[in-house]
Order: C-alpha cells, then structure tokens, then sequence
C-alpha cells in the first residue's frame, strides 16, 4: 500500500443548494481559504450554477464538476444534459450515481456504467459512487455488493481511462444523516472498492485510483478518516456549503502524505 501512488481529492457535492448569486459569493470565499491545498480541490455544483462557479473559480485551484451527465450524446431526453455539453462549459470532474440519485431517479448499475463512459468519452473525470444501505450492510452483503457495484461501473472501462475516474465509497446510511462510518469502516470499504479493481486491472493499477470516502464528512472527522490508508480524500456534502468547514477538511487532506 502506498499512499503516495496516488492523489487525494476533496470534492463539494452541493446537492440541489446554491443560486448563481450564492455560488459566486461562496466560491470567493473559499478561494483563499483553500489556495495552499496539497491535494485536488473540487466543486460539484448544479447545472445552472455551473458558469458562475466556473468564472468565480478562474485562476485558483479550485475545479469545477457537476452532479449528473446523461449518457446519450444527444436526442429527445427533456431535461437532460450532455457529456458534451458540460464539457463545453469547462467542468473537468462530474459526479455518477450518487446514491440519491439511484434512490429518487430509478439509477441503476447499469445506467451509471453508461453515464460513466459517456463522461469518459467527452474527456470529463467521471466521480462514480457505490455503496451499500443499512439493511444490505446488516445481511453482510457490504463486500460482494461494493466489488458488484464497483466491477459493474467499470465495465468497459480500459485502465488507462481508469487514470481518470475517481472512486466515491458512500455508505447509504451515512450520507446527510450525520452518522458517519468510523474510520475503520471507511477503510474497509474503500479497500473492498480497491480489491475489485485489483481484480479487474491488476494490482498494481488498483494502487494508483483515488478512492475518496463520502458520508457526513466533516471539520471534526475529516482528518481521522483521510489518514487511513484506503481514503484518498472525500465526497464531502453539507460541509461543502460551509467555506470555513470544507477549508477545513482540504487542509486534513493535504496533510496526509
Ligand atoms: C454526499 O452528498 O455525497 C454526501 C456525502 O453528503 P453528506 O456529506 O452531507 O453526508
């Protein structure tokens, strides 16, 4: 296990919270309370959101990504976005089968292997994300669910694509209730996620991909959980709307080494 193979990112799932107006002025807040960071600094952010917090962004370390991609180039999907299009608009990471999104928009493994290679082909960084709910947890399914899951989304996917997809580990259970998983659980599920790609690739790849935590994530864990040695960083929600909490919780992250 080697840590240094690989680069930890913070990413800010905004969820369906923020207006232009408020994006510009929180990105210019964080702007200088994260300009030192020593790990990748990411917002993901609503579409329309989207060219406000690239224009605030311009010029700081701070990237942009959105939180869907539909998986058709394009056609009659009302409602629906691009790869191309959002690449155009200069987002460069973009979140993939958030549990919410499994949960309340009929996602399916399927549907996520799918938007994932749309985003792919379009040259955006797919932040694809598995993971396991209370009740599969209890039965004992967390593994074989996390290497399904995690083999499922990757289908088609050739390692040297892999450089370019991150890996969310978000325990349902976790995820906007506040309880967080221990540390050792993040570790143990990340390294689950670890094992299927080292099954797929080959060892050797599965040390270079990131594999970020994501679940109540915040100031007061953050640094707990990045120092394991599975966690190269964090999908981060709530505290990404807090300019002082998500400065935090990069700052945790740069200092694992
Ligand atoms: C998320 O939205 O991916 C997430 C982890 O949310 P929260 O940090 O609020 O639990």
């Amino acid at each position: 296990m080697n840590k240094t193979l690989r680069k930890a990112v913070i990413a800010g799932n905004w969820k369906m919270n923020m207006t232009p107006s408020q994006t510009t002025a929180l990105i210019n807040e964080m702007k200088p309370l994260v300009a030192d960071a020593d790990c990748e600094v990411v917002l993901c952010v609503p579409f329309v959101d989207i060219a406000a917090a690239i224009e605030a962004a311009k010029g700081s370390n701070i990237k942009i990504g959105a939180e869907n991609v539909h998986f058709k180039a394009s056609g009659a999907f009302t409602g629906e976005i691009s790869a191309d299009m959002l690449k155009e608009t200069g987002v460069e990471y973009v979140v993939v089968g958030h549990s919410e999104r499994r949960q309340y928009f009929g996602e399916t493994d399927q549907t996520v292997n799918l938007r994932s290679l749309a985003a792919i082909k379009a040259g955006l960084k797919p932040i694809i994300c598995v993971g396991e709910t209370l009740e599969q947890r209890e039965l004992g399914y967390t593994e074989t669910l996390l290497k399904y899951q995690t083999k499922m989304a990757l289908t088609n996917v050739s390692a040297e694509e892999l450089k370019n997809v991150v890996i969310a580990y978000e325990p349902v259970w976790a995820i906007g209730t506040g309880v967080t998983a221990t540390a050792d659980q993040a570790d143990e599920g990340n390294g689950y996620v670890r094992a299927a790609i080292a099954e797929a690739y080959g060892a050797d790849v599965a040390e270079t991909v990131t594999i970020q935590y994501g679940g109540s994530m915040n100031a007061a864990n953050a640094a707990e959980l990045v120092s394991k040695v599975n966690v190269d960083g964090g999908l981060i929600g709530g505290a990404s709307l807090k300019a002082a909490d998500f400065s935090i919780i990069v700052k945790a992250a740069s200092e694992q080494k």
